[in-house]
């Protein structure tokens, strides 16, 4: 089965890249991005041992979901978030990754079950500068964290990005090395602060190299998506 020779190859490649850039052993952990897979895809990598699913389509993910029904998976939000999905996400999700504006974060935190620890989030940095895309400005990133704080339901974790893609090792190094260094000044104060969410199939040893600590792999893990699947 190609998904679990894929597994095994990213763990390999994860764990050569911990110990080529000085990380401690295990300290990257793979996020599997299941977006537009099947529930029999991701069942295959959960009977490898596969613990974490980032998902970018709230209907979608939701469906798969409940259709999984596994307590033991730790399910990451990762898409762009609309106002109208903040109830699923805040129910169904551990995680959520693209927090940029506060009026969502403020809904999620209002949302979130009482029975359910708090949600881990992550700051979205549009580190490239690009208008199109997600993400706040680095230079916002302490003021905008000092204003999530007053969410309790809600666990700031650290940084996200995306940055533009480019194939060059030593150019995909530099966004990730400004992250880092933003994620150590923000966790002067904060110590709480442990996340840095960057790296996928194109980049990940070039952000383990500058320290991820969360890599986000589709590609690489299940093959090429169907972009025709890609809706909402
Ligand atoms: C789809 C997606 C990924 C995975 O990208 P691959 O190139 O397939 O590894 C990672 N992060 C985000 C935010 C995504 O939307």
């Amino acid at each position: 089965m190609k998904i679990i020779e894929n597994l095994d190859h990213i763990r390999n490649e994860i764990s050569v890249a911990e110990k080529r850039f000085n990380r401690l052993d295990s300290s990257v952990c793979l996020l599997a991005v299941s977006k537009t897979r099947s529930v029999d895809e991701i069942m295959v990598a959960v009977s490898e041992g596969q613990r974490h699913f980032g998902e970018n389509y709230c209907q979608e993910a939701v469906e798969k979901i409940d259709a999984i029904d596994d307590h033991d998976l730790i399910w990451h939000f990762i898409g762009p978030i609309q106002s109208n999905k903040t109830r699923q996400i805040a129910s169904h999700f551990d995680w959520v990754h693209t927090i940029d504006r506060i009026k969502i974060a403020r809904r999620l935190n209002e949302l979130r079950p009482e029975s359910l620890a708090p949600l881990n989030i992550c700051v979205q940095i549009n580190i490239s500068g690009e208008d199109s895309k997600a993400g706040i400005k680095l230079d916002d990133a302490d003021n905008f964290i000092t204003e999530l704080e007053q969410f309790k339901r809600l666990k700031i974790r650290g940084l996200m990005s995306l940055p533009a893609p480019t194939s060059n090792f030593n150019e995909q190094r530099i966004p990730f090395s400004i992250l880092k260094q933003k994620l150590q000044e923000l966790s002067i104060s904060r110590p709480d602060l442990d996340t840095l969410s960057i790296g996928t199939t194109q980049d990940m040893t070039a952000a383990i190299a500058e320290g991820a600590t969360i890599v986000r792999i589709g590609t690489a893990l299940f093959g090429p998506r169907d972009v025709t699947k890609q809706s909402n």
